[in-house]
């Protein structure tokens, strides 16, 4: 299995990558909404309950409940 991005990777902390949406650090990142969380972006492909490739984070796993200032709506 791939391993978890974890968030103190520097390009998941450069797009603000938490793995739980209540940790977005919302004055440093203003785009994000609540609703928003990878589960529910565009960029996601779910591999289990809780964790997902994503195609910014080649290689890795995101949480399903994680968020980053890359976020898309799945359309
Ligand atoms: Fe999560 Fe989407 Fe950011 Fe990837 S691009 S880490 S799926 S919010």
């Amino acid at each position: 299995a791939q391993p978890m991005l974890e968030e103190s990777n520097p390009q998941a902390k450069a797009l603000g990558y938490v793995d739980d949406v209540n940790k977005v650090d919302t004055g440093k990142f203003p785009k994000y909404k609540q609703g928003q969380l990878c589960s529910n972006c565009q960029l996601y492909t779910a591999k289990s309950d809780n964790a997902g490739t994503c195609t910014a984070f080649p290689g890795k796993l995101v949480a399903g409940n994680g968020w980053c200032n890359l976020w898309v709506k799945k359309p």
